[in-house]
């Protein structure tokens, strides 16, 4: 693992002295129990994936102690957190919470405010609380990985169950979800697919929302809204509490799955495939999040170094990527859609082919036959994941880059053509002024469709980052100066895609802040995440 020696010293919450602050932390290992406790005073390792750090991003965008944390707490249980809650509280001292920190490419495990003690959820609370394999649905706590339950449902021979995952399964369903993140399956909307949530405020009350509030009830992980206003949204993309129980809905295993890929040969088809696209999504004759993907991507995810293809500066020449697709099983092409049709194989027969003759309306359409491809190729990849099996292979494209790091920009379209030509085209501008290779994929919603845009790049050549960093914001601004805003981003752009969202005057912002101020008095809860600032750090100097 790579180590950066700290040149700051360690990063103390600012508004408290060091000794002031290593006395609270001594009372809170009264509370929690010495080991529960760790100052961050060591260098900053890297890891990897599944060795991630918790204690900053080890995908950094800015330089790598601006976001780090002062010290790690490990709560054992909802008590834990009500006592790490409240005596963040006494001392003013802020607090973020990660579930498992593997949020990269939005942050990792980094708190967006220096010097804030980190809430491990992951590491001690990770129980699998309940299954209902009648209901189809789960209550688990923040340490439960996708590779976890999906685990736990092979162990007790549920085969009737699936779990939808996201591209790597290493991650935590609760975190994952509550910065609404998205998988694979038709279940691929987590957010959605969520019922009941149990939630430390930040003054140190718990609720639980949905039919959770009624005591004795068995209705609280398959009737997400229980009775009066629907409070989960409020602890999504948030600093408005923390989350210690969450419930899921699982998906019936349909009985049959059968991946698809297609490529397409020119750039223009991009318009009027998204054109046909749309109708298939919308009857769900497509039937999961589908992905339609830049060739670079697919190259990319080969895992080799970009300087494999191309040792020159800026972006690689689309000859070269051509070559080299020529000589892959998928042959040369400029876009690829990866799709999956579920159900028994007549079911699957009627809607493949709707789509086979859909598909084929783009002239130079091809179907590539997945008996044709080694068992290595990045298809079957994507074959596990929309069959909710977890995988880790979809890191490989970070490869691209040495310290290969990324940075997404992920804004929401409609799932039409000009609106895909018109964000297609604003990232290649920005693209080709920074010098950096363009890996666009549209990532087909229901009715809407995110294009997701990875920024891979050498979080060790501080020259790079902040051309990522420059070309991110620029498309940004470029974006919402078109009525696009973006549905997640990382820690270090929260300010500026929060200020995108700014109808009638901010009024959105200005109903956060109240909520904020009203709910967390004293600011300790993750001040500055999602662009949202507590009055007492608010016009402070505090947002980037
Ligand atoms: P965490 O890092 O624990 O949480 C995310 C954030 O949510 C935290 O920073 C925190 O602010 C907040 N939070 C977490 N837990 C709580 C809580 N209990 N209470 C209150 N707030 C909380 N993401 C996708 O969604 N889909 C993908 O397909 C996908 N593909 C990726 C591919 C690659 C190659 C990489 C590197 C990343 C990808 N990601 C993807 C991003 C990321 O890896 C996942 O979203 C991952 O699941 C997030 O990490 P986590 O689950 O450990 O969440």
């Amino acid at each position: 693992p790579n180590s950066v020696p700290r040149q700051r010293g360690i990063a103390i919450p600012q508004g408290i002295s060091q000794h002031r602050f290593f006395e609270a932390l001594d009372e809170l290992r009264e509370e929690l129990g010495t080991q529960h406790v760790e100052l961050n005073d060591k260098e900053l390792r890297s890891g990897w994936y599944m060795e991630h750090p918790n204690t900053h991003d080890m995908m950094n965008i800015v330089e790598q102690e601006e976001l780090v944390a002062s010290a790690v707490v490990y709560p054992a249980c909802t008590e834990d957190v009500v006592k790490i809650v409240r005596w963040a509280n006494k001392y003013r001292i802020p607090i973020f919470p990660i579930s498992m920190g593997r949020n990269l490419g939005y942050g990792g495990a980094a708190p967006r405010v220096r010097g804030s003690v980190t809430v491990d959820l992951g590491r001690r609370m990770n129980k699998i609380l309940n299954i209902d394999p009648d209901d189809h649905t789960c209550l688990i706590e923040p340490g439960v990985s996708f590779y976890a339950l999906f685990e736990e449902v092979q162990k007790k021979g549920y085969t009737h169950i699936w779990v939808d995952v996201p591209d790597l399964g290493g991650g935590s369903i609760v975190g994952n979800t509550v910065d609404r993140g998205v998988g694979y399956t038709p279940y691929g909307d987590h957010w959605a697919c969520h019922s009941g949530l149990e939630v430390v405020l930040p003054t140190g009350e718990v609720i639980r929302t949905g039919m959770g509030a009624l005591p004795g009830n068995n209705t609280w992980q398959t009737f997400p809204y229980g009775f009066g206003p629907y409070s989960d949204g409020i602890f999504s993309q948030s600093n408005f509490g923390i989350v210690t129980k969450m419930g899921m809905t699982l998906m019936p295993n349909p009985g049959g799955y059968e991946s698809f890929m297609y490529t397409f040969q020119k750039e223009e088809n991009l318009a009027p495939l998204i054109e046909i696209i749309r109708p298939l999504r919308i009857t769900n004759i497509l039937e999961n999040v589908a992905q339609l993907r830049h060739c670079l991507q697919t190259l990319a995810v080969r895992g080799l170094p970009r300087t494999t293809y191309f040792g020159g500066h800026g972006p690689i020449p689309q000859s070269i990527i051509h070559e080299e697709l020529e000589k892959m099983p998928i042959g040369d092409c400029t876009w690829v859609y990866y799709g999956m049709s579920y159900g028994p194989t007549h079911i699957r027969k009627y809607k493949l082919d709707i789509i086979d003759k859909e598909f084929k309306k783009i002239a130079g359409a091809r179907k590539i036959d997945p008996t044709t491809l080694p068992k290595d190729e990045y298809f079957w990849s994507r074959d596990r994941i929309a069959a909710g099996i977890p995988d880790l292979e979809e890191l490989l494209w970070v490869n691209w880059m040495p310290n290969g790091s990324h940075v997404a920009f992920s804004p929401v379209s409609p799932i039409k053509g000009k609106d895909a030509e018109r964000l297609y085209e604003l990232a290649k501008k920005r693209h080709a002024e920074a010098g950096i290779d363009l890996m666009p994929a549209f990532c087909v919603g229901l009715r809407e469709m995110h294009l997701i845009v990875e920024i891979v790049f050498d979080s060790k050549d501080a020259e790079m980052r902040k051309k990522a960093e420059i070309c991110l914001r620029d498309m940004i601004d470029d974006a919402a100066a078109l009525g696009y805003g973006e549905y997640r981003t990382h820690l270090v752009l929260m300010d500026q895609v929060a200020a995108t969202y700014s109808w009638n005057d901010n009024a959105l912002m200005k109903f956060n802040e109240r909520l904020k101020d009203s709910l967390d008095p004293n600011g300790i809860l993750a001040p500055g995440r999602c662009g949202i600032w507590p009055e007492r750090y608010r016009g402070h100097g505090w947002e980037m």
